[in-house]
């Protein structure tokens, strides 16, 4: 099921193509960007394949709670953290990393890339590449613009500096954040899970208790199903 927030990315994104020339029109279509292998939004296959990514941490309770969890269900996930937020909670930042998850650019503000100039939106990726670097030096540069917005500009900056560029699974945003119920987020992810889906659920940006609920029930019930938790990198690099 295609849900709102993936509905509204496709309808941002036709906007900005009406906006710009032909050939950036043509680029910004979902089939010719993951033919660039450069931008994902799930990597379908055989194998029954799941990477949990968390957005907008860390923060000093639920990233806390979630890592717990993942340690309990030994699950490695990807975590889309706010630069400046790994700043101010490097003990959280630097547990992240030791504990095998793997960590993505996410912008050092958040900023929505589509009010932003070009020379902004660099340094914003810049400043918070220079955060992750010190906790992850080997990399993998991975990107997922905030908001899911992904312009032409936004797409020419991150490839330009390596990386690839993560959105998640159409089929996959439980709308955590809009704190349905943790039996809602649960059962959408669970009721709608493909073999290579990313699943886009959030650490941080607000109360995320639903979430940690939602998540002590996802991993056992995908577990059941079959499903292997991967991190991004593992799941790009699969057959
Ligand atoms: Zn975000």
């Amino acid at each position: 099921m295609l849900r709102i927030k993936g509905l509204l990315t496709a309808i941002i994104c036709t906007i900005f193509l009406s906006q710009t020339g032909t050939a950036e029109a043509a680029i910004l279509k979902r089939e010719n960007l993951e033919k660039t292998g450069i931008v994902y939004w799930d990597k379908r296959s055989n194998e029954k394949l799941a990477a949990l990514t968390f957005d907008d941490g860390p923060h000093p309770k639920y990233t806390k709670q979630i890592l717990n969890i993942l340690k309990d269900e030994s699950v490695k996930a990807t975590f889309f953290p706010i630069g400046s937020k790994l700043a101010k909670y490097s003990g959280i930042a630097e547990r992240i990393a030791l504990e095998g998850h793997e960590i993505g650019n996410h912008t050092m503000n958040h900023v929505y890339l589509y009010h932003t100039k070009k020379e902004e939106m660099k340094l914003e990726i810049l400043q918070a590449e220079e955060q992750i670097r010190a906790l992850q030096p080997l990399g993998p540069k991975y990107f997922r613009p905030p908001g899911g917005i992904l312009d032409w500009q936004a797409f020419h900056i991150a490839a330009k500096e390596g990386y690839k560029i993560i959105m998640w699974s159409w089929n996959q945003d439980p709308e955590d954040w809009s704190a349905p119920g943790s039996q809602v987020i649960a059962s959408r992810v669970i009721k709608n899970i493909q073999n290579g889906d990313i699943i886009l659920l959030h650490d941080g940006g607000g109360n995320r208790k639903q979430t940690v609920s939602a998540l002590k029930m996802i991993i056992p019930a995908l577990k059941k199903k079959g499903y292997r938790f991967v991190t991004v990198s593992e799941m790009l690099n699969a057959k």
